[in-house]
């Protein structure tokens, strides 16, 4: 996979669109809040794809009020990536076995969706945190290191 300098903000900024759509049908509201970033060196198509997975197993959990959070934020050397949620929540013996493959708590899941970041965030060199209440929310922190030229 082709990697290059890439700057978060601009590709969520580009798929912003598209998840606000999909928080429309679902009456979801919709917070960006992105801060001033250094480029990372990544493959845009994957880390679209990791947002899009993100986001919409967000969307998923998230019945009435439902509002999602999109931030970014610079920290020593690291893009900090937050995807919060206030849905249903996760039960903390969950937080490992939702990366196993197929496991899916939905009729219609495939529960490939979380395989894929993590190994799209592996490729990257970065990392994936889950935090979550049963009944409040969910929040998946993801860092990847910013690009140190060549
Ligand atoms: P799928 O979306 O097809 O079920 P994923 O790998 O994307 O597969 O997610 C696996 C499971 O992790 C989901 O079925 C769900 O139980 C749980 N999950 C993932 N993200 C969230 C979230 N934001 N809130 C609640 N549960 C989640
Ligand atoms: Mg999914």
């Amino acid at each position: 996979v082709e990697k290059s300098p890439e700057n978060i903000n601009e590709i969520i900024r580009r798929l912003e669109p598209i998840i606000y759509a999909d928080c429309m049908k679902k009456g979801i509201v919709l917070d960006l809040n992105l801060k001033d970033l250094l480029p990372v060196f990544a493959s845009g198509k994957e880390i679209r794809q990791l947002i899009l997975n993100l986001t919409r197993n967000a969307m998923d959990a998230m019945s009435k009020n439902g509002r999602l959070i999109i931030q970014t934020e610079y920290d020593e050397g690291f893009v900090k990536l937050t995807i919060a949620d206030n849905g249903k929540g996760i039960p903390v013996d969950e937080f490992e076995t939702i990366f196993e493959p197929f496991f899916t708590t939905k009729d219609n899941g495939t529960g490939l969706g979380l395989v894929v970041c993590q190994s799209i965030i592996e490729h990257h060199g970065g990392t994936v945190k889950v935090n979550s209440e049963v009944g409040k929310g969910t929040v998946f922190t993801i860092t990847l290191p910013v690009y140190q030229g060549e």
